[in-house]
C-alpha cells in the first residue's frame, strides 16, 4: 500500500485553507523522481472565495498610508532573510535547481520587496504650481484594485515576487495562483507576509489549474492581471483578461541569443555560456539557447566550449557542488529528450549528448546532460522554438549585421547578449537589437529590481514591463486634478481656458 501524501492546499484570509475540490495534482522531487506531496486544484467558487477575500480587504488596505504599507515591507524583507535557506530548500526539493542557485532566486525576489519599501517615494506625484491664474494641476497614482498573478513553475520565489510586493506596496490586494508543480514555496511567502503584518486577504494563494485561471480571467471582482509563462497560454490571458475589461500584462516564452564576435575572447564567452546555457538546467527564460559565432569565431567558441561541457557536475541539487540538477517533470524531460531526436534528424552536428546520463543512486530522477548542436541553421525546429532544457545551439553568421538579421526575424525577443572588445560594435548592436533586455559582455542581462523587466514580440503581450518604474505604473491608476479655490464667481465659461 502507498502512504497518503500529503496536500497542500490555499492560502486565504490569513490562514491556510483546505482544497475541497477533490482534484489534486502530484508535486514531485524530481532528483528522486516520485511525487512527494499533492496539490489541490481549486474549482471556480474556491477560485472566487480567494478573490472575494481580496475584495473585502481592499478599501482598508488601499487607504492606508503608503509609509504604513513600506513598514510591512521592511518586515517581510527581513523574514526572506531570515528564512532563506528554508525557501530555498523548498525550492530545490519541488524544483529540482541546485542550492545555490535558490538562494540566488530568493535574493533576486528580496531585492524586489527592497524596491516596495521605498513606496511613499515611488508614488510621490507630479505638482504644477499655476497653471493658470489661481489654478494649480497635480498627478497622482491610485491602487488600481484586486490583482492576480498567474505564474510559472521555473522561478517559484522571484517570479510571485516580481508582482505581488510591487502591487501589495500600491494598495492593491493580491491573489495569487502559482505554478502547480512548486506550489510549497509560494504558499510560505503568503505565511511570511501575514507575519509582516499583512491584513488577512491582502494576499490569497489559491492553487489550481486552468479552472482557476480562467476564473481569475473573467470575474469581474479582478481588475489587473499579471501572467509569465509560455506564449500560448500568455497570449490566451492576455486576450481573456483584456477581453473582460482587465488590464493585463502577460510575459511569455523566449529563445535567448548570444553573439560572439570574432574579437571576443573565445575562453571567457564560453566560461559565459556554459553557466546561462545550462544553469538550473536551461529552464530559464533568460537562458541564453542560441550562441551566433560571428565571422571565424565558431570554431573557437565549440573548442573552448567542449572541455567546460564535460566539466559540468550533473547532480541533486542538494548535493555538494552540484551545477545542474534534473528537469521540473519526467514529461518535461521527455519533450526536451525528443527536441534533442529533432535537432538529429534535422542534421544539427551533436556535439555534446547528454541523453544518456543516470545520476548514480538516483536513477528514476528526471535528469539529463547538456546537449550541444552545432551548424544549427534558421530552419530548424531546435533553432526556432523554445525548448526550455539544457540544450544549446550554435549558429554561424558572417558579420554582426546577419547576426542581428537572425535576431530580428526570431518570433521571440526577451533577452540578448554580445560578446565583444568592439565599443562600436556593442553600442549598435543594443540600438538596433529587438529584444527588451540587453547584456554587453553578460550573458543573462536580468534587470536590477529598480529597472523593469520584460521582452519584445511575442515574449510579452500589453505596454508594460515587469517590477521597477513600469511596475508601479501597471499596478496604479493615474489621476490629473486640477484646482482652483474662486475669490468669486465670474459666471459661466463657454471658451477653453487658455493662458494669455
Ligand atoms: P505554463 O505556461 O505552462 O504555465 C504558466 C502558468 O499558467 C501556470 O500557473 C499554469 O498553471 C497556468 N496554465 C497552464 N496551462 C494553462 C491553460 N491552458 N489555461 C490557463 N492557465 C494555464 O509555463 P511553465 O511551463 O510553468 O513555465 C515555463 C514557461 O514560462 C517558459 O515558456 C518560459 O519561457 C516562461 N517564462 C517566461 C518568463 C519571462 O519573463 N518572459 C519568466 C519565466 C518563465
Amino acid at each position: 500500500m502507498t502512504a497518503k501524501l500529503t496536500q497542500l492546499g490555499h492560502y486565504i484570509g490569513g490562514k491556510p485553507v483546505a482544497g475541497t475540490s477533490g482534484r489534486t495534482a502530484p508535486v514531485f522531487n524530481p532528483a528522486l523522481g516520485v511525487a512527494t506531496t499533492e496539490v489541490a486544484l481549486a474549482t471556480a467558487a474556491e477560485t472566487r472565495a480567494a478573490i472575494a477575500s481580496s475584495r473585502t480587504a481592499l478599501a482598508e488596505w488601499a487607504e492606508t498610508p503608503p509609509l504604513r504599507r513600506a513598514r510591512v515591507m521592511f518586515r517581510f524583507r527581513e523574514l526572506i532573510e531570515q528564512h532563506a535557506g528554508e525557501l530555498a530548500a523548498i525550492i530545490t526539493r519541488e524544483h529540482g535547481k541546485v542550492l545555490a542557485d535558490a538562494r540566488g532566486e530568493v535574493t533576486r525576489g528580496l531585492e524586489i520587496v527592497e524596491f516596495a519599501c521605498g513606496i511613499p517615494q515611488l508614488l510621490k506625484g507630479e505638482y504644477s504650481d499655476a497653471v493658470g491664474k489661481g489654478i494649480d494641476s497635480w498627478s497622482l497614482r491610485q491602487p488600481v484594485g484586486v490583482c492576480a498573478g498567474i505564474t510559472p513553475f521555473n522561478f517559484p520565489a522571484m517570479v510571485p515576487m516580481w508582482m505581488f510586493p510591487v502591487a501589495i506596496a500600491c494598495g492593491n490586494t493580491f491573489v495569487l495562483k502559482p505554478s502547480e508543480k512548486d506550489p510549497g514555496c509560494p504558499l510560505r511567502l503568503a505565511e511570511l507576509m501575514t507575519e509582516a503584518g499583512a491584513p488577512a486577504g491582502v494576499l490569497n494563494v489559491v492553487n489550481g489549474d486552468k479552472e482557476s485561471v480562467n476564473t481569475l480571467l473573467t470575474d469581474p471582482g479582478v481588475d489587473a492581471i499579471s501572467f509569465v509563462g509560455s506564449t500560448p497560454i500568455a497570449e490566451h490571458v492576455y486576450r481573456t483578461g483584456s477581453e473582460a475589461g482587465k488590464r493585463v500584462q502577460a510575459l511569455g516564452g523566449a529563445k535567448n541569443h548570444m553573439v560572439v564576435m570574432p574579437d571576443a575572447n573565445p575562453a571567457e564567452a564560453a566560461h559565459a555560456l556554459i553557466g546561462a546555457a545550462y544553469g538550473s538546467a536551461g529552464e530559464r527564460c533568460m537562458a541564453i539557447s542560441v550562441a551566433v559565432a560571428v565571422g571565424d569565431a565558431g570554431d573557437k567558441l565549440i573548442a573552448a566550449l567542449k572541455p567546460e561541457l564535460a566539466a559540468i557536475k550533473v547532480l541533486p541539487g542538494t548535493a555538494e557542488g552540484a551545477d545542474m540538477g534534473p528537469l521540473v517533470t519526467r514529461e518535461h524531460r521527455e519533450r526536451v529528450l525528443g527536441y534533442v531526436e529533432t535537432g538529429i534528424q534535422e542534421g544539427a552536428k551533436l556535439v555534446a549528448d547528454g541523453r544518456k546520463l543516470s545520476v548514480p543512486g538516483h536513477e528514476q530522477g528526471f535528469f539529463m546532460g547538456p546537449v550541444l548542436f552545432d551548424g544549427v541553421t534558421e530552419k530548424m525546429r531546435v533553432y526556432r522554438e523554445e525548448i526550455f532544457g539544457p540544450v544549446l545551439v550554435v549558429m554561424r553568421a558572417k558579420s554582426l549585421d546577419e547576426a542581428l538579421g537572425l535576431i530580428e526575424r526570431h518570433e521571440f525577443g526577451n533577452g540578448t547578449s554580445i560578446f565583444t572588445r568592439d565599443g562600436g560594435a556593442a553600442r549598435e548592436f543594443t540600438r538596433r537589437v529587438a529584444a527588451g533586455m540587453v547584456g554587453i559582455n553578460v550573458p543573462i542581462p536580468v534587470p536590477m529590481a529598480f529597472h523593469s523587466f520584460g521582452g519584445w514580440k511575442r515574449s510579452l503581450f500589453g505596454p508594460l514591463h515587469m517590477h521597477g518604474p513600469d511596475g508601479v505604473r501597471f499596478y496604479t491608476r493615474l489621476k490629473t486634478v486640477t484646482a482652483r479655490w474662486p475669490e468669486g464667481s465670474k459666471g459661466a465659461e463657454f471658451v477653453m481656458p487658455t493662458m494669455k
